[in-house]
């Protein structure tokens, strides 16, 4: 069965040319240039892929993101103008996978998204068959479960998005080890990312909301400076 790409973009070159690229790679391809409709044609094809821009008429990619994840798994990769649009895309924690800044080339997606596609996603049909032998970690009042993809703070479970997931799982596999971003980005992202370090650090801030923890004297996720991140030992 063939990968669905919903892409939305209201640049209908650029529309079209991203269309002819991913159908080029065996991908079955929708769209729209519409947030709205964007919307309605989701919930019609149940994607695997959103390619979503962030600046659309009707609904803007945040709020078509939002409505999205109340009915859909799909992975999303927001599209935005500006480099510094990302930290804010990334801050406002729409849940997003990745992020591209235009311009970028139509090979660069298609990388992205066959990155994305590799990757295991909580919930996901392929993520549930896959056999883990991972016990659940348990760091006092955290507990890490890579079997059932689930994390619970104080028995609570917290939701994070497959990215968070997979970088806590990570880190949390070694604890005291030092992971450098590119380890991280290799590991979480997988070997194709060529997007900046910076993603890393953009992603342990969500997370360590999450999980509520101050960044300035975490209990889990701390920054090794200049190197990476390490999860803390119990
Ligand atoms: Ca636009």
């Amino acid at each position: 069965m063939s990968v669905r790409v919903l892409v939305v973009e209201d640049e209908e070159n650029l529309l079209t040319l991203l269309r002819k690229y991913l159908e080029r790679e065996g991908f079955e391809v929708h769209e729209t240039l519409d947030g709205r409709e964007a919307l309605e044609v989701a919930r019609r094809v149940d994607p695997d892929v959103v390619v979503l821009d962030w600046m659309l008429p009707g609904l803007d990619g945040m709020e078509v993101l939002r409505e999205l994840r109340r009915f859909s798994e799909a992975y999303v990769i927001m599209l935005t103008a500006r480099a510094d649009e990302v930290d804010r895309i990334v801050g406002l924690s729409t849940g997003a996978d990745d992020y591209l800044v235009k311009p970028f080339s139509p090979g660069e997606l298609v990388a992205r998204v066959r990155a994305m596609l590799r990757r295991p996603r909580g919930g996901a049909s392929s993520a549930r068959d896959r056999v883990e032998e991972d016990a659940p970690l348990s760091f006092g009042e955290l507990t890490v479960d890579p079997a059932r993809r689930e994390v619970r703070l104080l028995g609570e479970e917290v939701s994070l998005t497959a990215l968070e997931f997979e970088l806590l799982a990570a880190l949390a596999s070694r604890p005291g080890f030092v992971f450098s971003r590119s380890r991280l980005l290799e590991r979480v992202w997988g070997e194709n990312y060529f997007g900046s370090d910076h993603v890393v650090d953009v992603h342990v801030a969500n997370l360590r909301k999450k999980l509520k923890d101050d960044p300035s004297d975490p209990r889990y996720v701390q920054t090794v400076r200049g190197v990476g991140y390490r999860f803390r030992r119990p």
